[in-house]
C-alpha cells in the first residue's frame, strides 16, 4: 500500500514538473476549496456565487425580487452584503494566497424563484399570505420559456442595479481582511464588449475605493463572445471558457435535456462517439476556442486564458486545452489528479511522440 502511494506520488510529481497548464478547481465553499488544495489545485478557477443565494438566504432573494423602490432593493442588497463578505473571507483563507476567480451571480432565474405552481395552489386554496400573492405576480412577470437563454449572468447584473456592485464590494472588503488574498472577478454570459465595459467601469471604482487589486475578466461561453474576442479582450484581463454553455449554444442542444431521447440515438448513429458535453468537440466548440485564443491574444498579449466548463477535467479535452495554448484548466476537486496527469502527458508528447 505504502509503495503504491509512493509510486503515485512520484508520477504526480513527474507530471507536475513537465506540465505547462496550470490546474485549478471549481469550488464554492471553504470545504471544497480546502479539498481542492489537498488534491493539488493551484487556485480556484470558478467560484459560482449563485450557490450562495440558496437555503435560508432565499428569503433575501425574494425581498430583492419583490422590491418596488430603489430603497427596498438597496435594503435587500445591504442585508446580503455582509453574508457574501463572510463567504469570500472563508474561501480566501482556505486558498492561502492562491488566486480565486469569483464569478458574479449567474442564476438561471427559475432555480431561484419560488415555484409558480405551489404559489398558484396557495392562492387558489386561500392559504396564501400577502407576500405569496405579490410573489406570484412577480414570478409570472419574470417567467421565461427558456431560462438557460434568458435573464442570467451579466444580463441580470445590468437589469438589477446594485447587484453586481454589492458582490464586488463584498469581494473587496473580504480581500482587504485576508492577507495575501488574490481575487479575480469574472463576469458571466457576456456576448458583447459593451456589457462587459459597463460592469467593469463600476467594479474598477469599487476596487480602487477599497484599495484592492483584482483582475477583471470574463467567461467566454456565448459563441458571439468567441467571435468578437479581439474587442472583448480590450476590456478583460482574462478569459475563461465556459464550455458547458458554449457547447449548448454551438450545437443548439439544451444543457437541461442532455438525456433527451435523440442523444442516445445520435451516439448509436455515430454522429458523435461521446457526448459533446463530456468531451470537447474540437471541430465546433474547439474552433470557437481557437479563434478566441488567437484574436484575444493578438489584442492583448498578456491575456490570461483558462477553461472552467466540465471539460476542464476530461483527459482528451485537457489535451486540447494544452494544444490550443491555455494557461490553466479548472475542474471539480476530485478530477484534479487526472487533469494534472493529462496536462503532464500533453507536455511530454510534444517532445516525445512515442509516449502517447
Ligand atoms: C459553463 O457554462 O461552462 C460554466 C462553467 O458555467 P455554468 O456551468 O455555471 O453555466
Ligand atoms: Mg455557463
Amino acid at each position: 500500500q505504502d509503495d503504491l502511494v509512493k509510486a503515485v506520488d512520484r508520477i504526480m510529481r513527474h507530471a507536475d514538473a513537465k506540465r505547462r497548464l496550470g490546474v485549478r478547481a471549481n469550488a464554492d465553499t471553504p470545504e471544497d476549496a480546502a479539498r481542492a488544495r489537498r488534491f493539488g489545485a493551484q487556485g480556484i478557477g470558478l467560484c459560482r456565487t449563485e450557490h450562495m443565494f440558496l437555503g435560508e438566504r432565499r428569503q433575501l432573494v425574494e425581498d430583492l425580487v419583490l422590491a418596488s423602490s430603489d430603497e427596498e432593493r438597496q435594503a435587500a442588497l445591504d442585508a446580503l452584503e455582509p453574508l457574501q463578505k463572510s463567504d469570500f473571507i472563508g474561501i480566501f483563507q482556505a486558498m492561502q494566497g492562491a488566486p480565486v476567480t469569483i464569478r458574479l451571480i449567474d442564476p438561471p432565474l427559475h432555480e431561484f424563484l419560488p415555484d409558480i405552481v405551489d404559489l398558484s395552489v396557495k392562492v387558489a386554496t386561500g392559504a396564501a399570505t400577502d407576500k405569496d400573492r405579490k410573489l406570484l405576480t412577480a414570478v409570472k412577470r419574470l417567467h421565461e420559456q427558456n431560462p438557460m437563454l434568458g435573464l442570467r449572468g451579466v444580463r441580470l447584473g445590468l437589469i438589477i442595479p446594485g447587484l453586481f456592485a454589492m458582490q464586488v464590494r463584498a469581494i473587496a472588503q473580504a480581500a482587504a481582511e485576508v492577507p495575501g488574498a488574490r481575487p479575480e472577478i469574472m463576469i458571466p454570459l457576456v456576448a458583447a464588449v459593451q456589457e462587459l465595459e459597463s460592469v467593469r467601469e463600476e467594479a474598477v471604482k469599487i476596487l480602487a475605493d477599497a484599495g484592492v487589486d483584482a483582475l477583471i475578466g470574463t467567461m467566454i461561453e456565448v459563441p458571439r463572445a468567441a467571435l468578437t474576442a479581439a474587442q472583448i479582450a480590450e476590456a478583460a484581463e482574462f478569459f475563461s471558457f465556459g464550455t458547458n454553455d458554449l457547447t449548448q449554444m454551438a450545437w443548439g442542444f439544451s444543457r437541461d435535456d442532455v438525456e433527451a431521447a435523440f442523444f442516445s440515438r445520435y451516439l448509436d448513429l455515430g454522429i458523435f462517439g461521446v457526448s459533446p458535453f463530456e468531451t470537447l468537440d474540437r471541430e465546433g466548440v474547439g474552433r470557437l476556442m481557437e479563434i478566441a485564443v488567437r484574436e484575444g491574444r493578438q489584442a492583448r498579449p498578456d491575456l490570461h486564458l483558462g477553461i472552467c466548463g466540465e471539460h476542464g477535467g476530461d483527459p482528451d479535452s485537457v489535451h486540447f486545452c494544452h494544444d490550443v495554448g491555455l494557461d490553466y484548466v479548472s475542474c471539480s476537486p476530485f478530477r484534479i489528479p487526472v487533469a494534472r496527469l493529462e496536462a503532464g502527458r500533453a507536455a511530454l508528447t510534444e517532445t516525445d511522440s512515442d509516449t502517447r
